[in-house]
């Protein structure tokens, strides 16, 4: 059995108490959500936080309607995948909560968690037994090479969170709070080509929102590959958002994920002006092939990978033309 190390937790109760905490233990900190992910990887001694402090008190639970929809970081994935004007208004975000992992990680998990998941890897998710035989990566140690690519400057490990590439073709923004004040941003701006500093967010930053604008017009989707139906991480993600009026596309959005080490935006130009013609589908399809760029890091193959890419893209934006 696999067992956490000591640590000290703490729970606050305002954000500035949070932040406070963690910029004081900048090295030797972490925030926890719902533990899905942190609390494994502490017992694969991935990290070893010394000070583990809890959000759960700082970050709101709770979905709240007005012209678009704002997300309180600490809802649950569950809560996100069953709420009526999800499902109804951002049909591509009820989808990736639902096909994340199991019900029992889902009713801890949150979306905030979701959002600033950890990057994985086959060299980086195992135990410290195995790591200690096989031999470390740089993810864990800086002196060592990437193991998946041994001359790249850079850590290879793979974004994984399911929520995001649809959040980002949702056009969803991020409000974060922080030791310099809140902020508003993007969410796809949030992410970096890289799989140890994955977050542009600044060192102890908190996403204490996610808002998404109004769903007027728009269709959406999430497809996922992964390996076992009933649960798994994706090896590759494609979400799909069209605004369509008057039959014709007037704006589009693709995103996909698990392909890199950050979700990445596809150019979906194309589509606008369309009524979604299988040769506009294409387009789109063949530069999100493009923008693919799997490692031999996750399971699947890197072809069968890329591939999904391109055939998620298409059977996505096909199955927005027939809703
Ligand atoms: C067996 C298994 C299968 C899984 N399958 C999937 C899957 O299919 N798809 C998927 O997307 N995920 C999967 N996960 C990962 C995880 O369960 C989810 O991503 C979940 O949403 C994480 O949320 P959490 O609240 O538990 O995050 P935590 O584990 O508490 O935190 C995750 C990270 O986010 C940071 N963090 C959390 N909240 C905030 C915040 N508000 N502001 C700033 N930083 C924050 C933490 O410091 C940590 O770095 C799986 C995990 C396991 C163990």
């Amino acid at each position: 059995m696999l067992r956490l190390s000591r640590f000290r937790y703490v729970a606050p109760s305002t954000l500035e108490e949070a932040i406070r905490l963690r910029t004081e233990h900048l090295d030797s900190s972490m925030y926890v959500a719902g533990g899905t992910d942190v609390f494994p990887k502490m017992k694969r001694r991935q990290f070893q936080p010394a000070v583990v402090i809890s959000l759960g008190k700082v970050v709101r639970a709770g979905i709240s309607n007005g012209s678009g929809v704002g997300i309180g970081a600490g809802t649950t994935l569950t809560a996100v995948a069953v709420h009526p004007k999800v499902r109804d208004g951002y049909r591509a975000l009820a989808e990736a909560a639902h096909l994340v992992s199991t019900p029992q990680l889902r009713n801890m998990g949150t979306i905030g968690g979701n959002v600033c998941l950890d990057t994985r890897c086959n060299w980086y998710d195992q135990s410290l037994f195995w790591r200690t035989s096989e031999g470390f990566c740089m993810k864990t140690h800086a002196e060592v090479v990437c193991r998946v690519a041994t001359s790249s400057p850079r850590c290879l490990a793979v974004a994984s969170a399911d929520t995001v590439p649809a959040l980002i073709a949702l056009g969803a923004q991020i409000t974060v709070v922080g030791p310099h004040g809140a902020r508003e941003v993007l969410l796809a701006d949030c992410y970096r080509e890289d799989g140890i500093r994955y977050l542009t967010l600044a060192p102890g930053e908190i996403v204490t929102e996610i808002v998404l604008p109004p769903s007027d017009g728009w269709r959406s989707t999430y497809l996922k590959q992964r390996d076992r139906g009933s649960f798994d991480f994706p090896i590759a993600g494609v979400a799909a958002a069209v605004r369509i009026d008057g039959g014709v596309v007037r704006d589009a959005r693709v995103a996909i994920t698990a392909l890199g080490s950050r979700p990445s935006v596809v150019d979906a130009g194309a589509l606008v002006g369309t009524r979604l013609e299988d040769d506009a589908i294409a387009h789109v399809a063949d530069a999100a092939h493009k923008a693919a760029r799997p490692m031999d890091n996750t399971s699947g193959t890197i072809s069968q990978r890329k591939r999904a890419a391109r055939v998620f893209a298409e059977r996505a934006l096909r199955s927005l033309r027939d809703a």
